[in-house]
This record gives structure tokens, sequence and C-alpha cells, in this order.
């Protein structure tokens, strides 16, 4: 047989031989030993041994049925209960013919009636066997994620457009279930659990598209894939998975979110059905009243509104329509409350919507990358807005600008933000740089050197959004920060209760222990102001003083502070 076991000279498989009789394994060994690597084994337990030192790197098992002690039926059996040595192929060696039906049965893939008298037949069995197997290896590696056992997404589409060619009339819903958090699961309690928590989820699932003539599948870390028959409700689905959940103890913190499309609700490709199924699932990221979304009119709109954002932003940079509303900052520690700098935060003023917040737009572009375009607008407009209020007024505002994770993408960043304070003749501790606590956590190494270089350089780095993004106290005294932003949900809700209070507190103690001055942001009220300032915090950003304002507004500041 021309085979391509040949086609690597130096690369020999190995091959099993398990016989109690040396003549046996003198005979086989010889017929074999040209073509593969020969381990011995002369009875059960040997070859047990053998297959556990040397686990899959074994390509085929010659086994012989009938050996004192343990048995060859009983090795079988070992071999077949072992996930990772079931798919090594065992061929018997029998003198009866009816022990053959058994092993077959028990997991055997061919035989050999001994006495062995034809060679050439013999070796080309057992090559024909191993390459058999090792193309089904090739084929069910692709096709089924390693840890859940799920198609993964390419095998799970082309199964899916199959099943839309034979029953093109079926009525199908596209699936996709998402874990909320799934990142800080894996953070805090580790890969091995967050694995778990994954296998539990997709069993239930795979098990429900089964029952209803569907298919499961993986996407990307904890998204998961359904095409099933379509359901009025998936109440029953999300049951099962808080019960299984619940069985295990999971199921405190754990949300899971399910968006649904149905085809019925119009002509669409099919990954754009589950594009439309994954919209629906990330509305509903950290709503944890709410598991299931389906598809419908609102999404629609949303997505055509996207699409239309997309399109529209060459346009947008070209003609300006993006604007630096400016929000100020003030010290509160003395008697009167001093101006200390301002943020500069992104409007779109759009021809046809009016004036577009970043909500709708920021994740939208950060998801595409487009963020950086708006970015470096909004940079080079700040920059310039700081050189005209210096000449203006003779004193120099601080302004910060917002810096997305996406941005740290760009290998050119810093070389952006260089010639930014160079082209406007600033200094680098003029042009503040937040940095969400988030993204420290992202992509750590390359983003720290960055970030340590820039501020070596001058530019004073605020860390946003401090206590969402759950850094540990050992990381955040080796994070390169100059200010540190208490999130805004901290202060909204600090006068809850005691508990929420002691909280502001506490991460007022993290900032002195870090010897970094704060900002609280958010602030709206007297009560929260007058709090925050017995507590030594340094500053604050809010609607107590100010909303953003477009930069004429801003000049106000400069004359006067709003009368409280
Ligand atoms: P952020 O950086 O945390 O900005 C603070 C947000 O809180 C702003 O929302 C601001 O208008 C709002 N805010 C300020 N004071 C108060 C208050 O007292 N009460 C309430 N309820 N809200 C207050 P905005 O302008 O809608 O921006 C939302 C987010 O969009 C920002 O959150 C930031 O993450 C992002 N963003 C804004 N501009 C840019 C930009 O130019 N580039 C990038 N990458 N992201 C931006
Ligand atoms: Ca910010
Ligand atoms: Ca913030």
């Amino acid at each position: 047989m021309q085979n391509r076991l040949h086609y690597n000279e130096k690369y020999l498989r190995t091959a099993l031989i398990v016989d109690d009789e040396v003549v046996n394994r003198e005979l086989l060994g010889g017929i074999l030993e040209e073509e593969y690597n020969l381990l011995y084994a002369e009875n059960g337990d040997e070859a047990i041994d053998l297959i556990n030192i040397h686990q899959t790197s074994i390509s085929i098992i010659l086994l012989d049925l009938i050996m004192p002690k343990v048995s060859g039926l009983e090795v079988l059996k070992f071999i077949q209960a072992d996930e990772n040595y079931k798919n090594i192929p065992v061929i018997v060696l029998t003198s009866q013919v009816s022990a053959e039906v058994d092993s077959l049965k028990s997991g055997a893939v061919d035989f050999i009636p001994k006495p062995y008298n034809m060679p050439e037949v013999i070796l080309s069995r057992v090559n024909r066997m191993v390459e058999l197997f090792e193309d089904r290896q090739i084929i069910r590696g692709a096709e089924r994620d390693s840890l859940t056992g799920l198609f993964s997404i390419n095998f799970f589409y082309e199964y899916c457009d199959i099943m839309e060619n034979y029953h093109p009339e079926r009525d199908m819903d596209a699936v996709v279930l998402n874990i909320d958090r799934f990142k800080m699961i894996n953070e805090v309690y580790g890969r091995q659990y967050a694995d778990e928590v994954l296998k539990t989820l997709a069993d239930v699932v795979k098990k429900f598209a089964n029952e209803r003539e569907g298919i499961a599948g993986r996407g990307e870390d904890d998204t998961l894939y359904m095409y099933l028959n379509h359901q009025e409700s998936y109440t029953e689905l999300t049951e099962k998975i808080n019960s299984t959940f619940a069985k295990s103890n999971q199921s405190s913190y754990l949300h899971v979110r399910i968006g649904v499309y149905p085809k019925s609700y119009e002509m669409t490709p099919l990954k754009d059905m589950f594009f439309r199924a994954m919209l629906a699932c990330d509305t509903i990221k950290d709503k944890v009243h709410m598991s299931i979304l389906t598809f419908d009119k609102n999404l629609r709109t949303k997505i055509v509104f996207r699409e239309r954002l997309i399109r529209d932003i060459n346009e947008a940079i070209e003609k300006k329509q993006f604007v630096p509303y400016y929000q100020p900052k003030y010290y509160i520690q003395k008697d009167k409350a001093v101006l200390a700098g301002a943020e500069a935060l992104v409007r779109w003023k759009h021809p046809e919507f009016g004036m577009v917040s970043p909500a709708s737009f920021i994740s939208l572009f950060e998801a595409n990358g487009l963020i950086q375009l708006v970015d470096h607008f909004i940079w080079e407009e700040a920059a310039a807005q700081i050189k005209e209020w210096k000449k203006k007024y003779g004193t120099s505002v601080p302004v910060s600008v917002n810096i997305s994770r996406v941005d740290f993408y760009n290998p050119n960043l810093e070389e952006w933000i260089l010639k930014l304070v160079d082209e406007n003749g600033l200094q680098p501790d003029e042009l503040h740089l937040e940095i969400t606590e988030s993204c420290y956590a992202d992509n750590a190494q390359q983003l720290l050197s960055v970030v340590s270089r820039l501020r070596r350089t001058g530019f004073k780095i605020e860390l946003d959004d401090f206590g969402s993004g759950y850094s540990s106290l050992n990381v955040l005294s080796s994070l390169p920060i100059d200010v540190l932003k208490i999130d805004m949900k901290f202060i909204n809700t600090m006068h809850d209760n005691e508990k929420n209070l002691l909280i502001v507190k506490m991460i007022m103690d993290i900032a002195r222990i870090l010897g970094v001055p704060t900002i609280a942001e958010g602030v709206e009220t007297q009560q929260q102001h007058d709090d925050l300032k017995k507590m030594g915090c340094d500053m604050i950003q809010g609607y107590y003083y100010s909303k953003p304002v477009p930069a004429e507004e801003f000049e106000e500041f400069f004359k006067f502070t709003p009368e409280k």
C-alpha cells in the first residue's frame, strides 16, 4: 500500500504489541519493525502501565485477548473508559472466531486471526487503521471545541448551512448565550473554576438544543450558540440553567444572558441572524433582572442607526461635527473652590440626528477600532483649546482627555500625544490622560510600558472609573498614576446606606496610602460635596458645579466660581 506513513522517514509511529507468548510477539514485531517503533507487553498489567507512560504517542495497539490475570478484554475496557486513550485504535489478536464479536463490541476496530501467516496483509491492515484514525482525529480536533465538546464556531456555521439547505422551510431560532462578567469570574475564582462553569452551561445548552432538533457551538470565550426549532419561550432553558448552577452552588453570582433571533422575523443570511441574536444578548449585559431578549423592532432601529453612524464617521471628522465639551473640576479643600482643570468629553452634532451622546457610539466605535479617529480628533481639539485659553487668560488650565483601550493597540500612540504638545507649545503636564482601571487589567504589560514612558515625559495620568476594575491592592500600588478618579456609581449611592458611605471612605484611604490625590466624579448634591470634603477628597467634578459645556461657556469658569 502506498501510504503517507512513509513520507516522513525520520518519524516512526509507535505500536504496542500485547501478547503473553513470546513467539507471537516476535512474529508480529518482525512484521512491523521497519515501519514502527515497538513497545512490548507480556500481560494486561504491563500493557496498562505502558499506555499510561506513553499515552497518545501510541498510534496503535495490537492486543491478544487471552492472557493470564488481566485479560485483553479488560485492557480494552480500560482504554475505552479513558477520554484520552479511547481514540487509540486497538486491533485484537485472536484464534477464536467467537471472541471477535465481543472484542469489536468492546471497542476494538479490527482483528487479526492467528496464526500470522500473511505478513503483508497484516502490515497493510495495521497501516490502514492508523491512517484512518489519524484522519478522523484531524477532522474531530477542528470540529469540536476541546473544553466543552460543542462544535467549534466554523463547523457550527457549516452545519447550520447544511440544515438550511436541506430544510429551508423549518422555523428556526438563532440563539447566542453569554455569561456576565466571565472575565471577572476567571480572575477571581481561577481558570479551572471558570472552565467548569462553562462546561456545565455547555452541557445544558447542548441537551436543550439536541432535544429540539438543533445543534450547539462555542465561539470566543464564554459565547455559546444554538440553532434549533423555534421556541415560543426560553424560560424552560433559563430555569434549567439556574437549577443546574444552584446544585453546584454557583448560581448566586452567575448571570447567563440569552439573545434570540427568530428566523421568521425577516429574511437575512445566517451569520446576520447570529449577529442580531448577539446584539440582543449584548443589550441585556449587566441587567441582572433580564435573562432573555428577543430581537425586535427597537433593536432593528438600533442596527440601522449604528450602521449609519459608522458610515458617517469620516464625513463627521472632516466637517468637524465632533465637538469636545468641557466639564470643570474644582479643588474643594480650600475655603473657596478653585478651578483645577477640565475634562474633554466628545459630543457629535449630527446633521440629521442632532446631538448624539457618547453613550451611543463609544462602545460601537471601540468594537471596530474607529474610536481612534474620534479620539485623535478630540485630543487635537483639546490641545488647541488649552493653547488658546493660555493666550487669552494668561493662565493654564489642564485639560484631561479620555484614552480608550483600543488606542493602545496603535503603535503611534506615544508619537501622536507628543506631537500634540509640541505643535501647541504646551508642557506635557498641561494635558492629562484619563485611562480606565479595567484597561490596565486588559493588556497589562504593553500598556504599562507606554503609560510609564508618557508619565516620565511629564504627562499626568488619571485612573478613571476607579473601583470598577477589580484591581488588587498590590497591582494598584505599582500602577503609574497621578490621580485617582472615583467611579461615579460610588458617589451616586454613597448616601443610600452606611456601608456605601464607608466604601467611599475606604477608597479615600487607599488613595492616601498610594499617595495620590482623588477626584470624585458625578457629584450632584450639596450633601455629597460636603461629605466628600470632610473625607479629604481633593477635587470634585459633576453637575453640582456644571454639566459638560461648549468651550465658550466654559470660559465663564475662568472668571468666577459658580455660586453654591
Ligand atoms: P467618563 O469618562 O466616566 O465621563 C464622565 C461621564 O459622566 C460623562 O458622560 C459626563 O457627562 C457624566 N457626568 C459628569 N457629571 C455628572 C453628574 O453629576 N451626574 C451624572 N449623572 N453624570 C455626570 P458622557 O459625556 O456622556 O460620557 C460618557 C463616557 O463616554 C465617558 O465616561 C467616557 O468613558 C466616554 N467618552 C466621552 N468622551 C470620550 C472621548 O473623547 N473619547 C473616549 N474614548 N471616550 C469618551
Ligand atoms: Ca473620563
Ligand atoms: Ca469616569
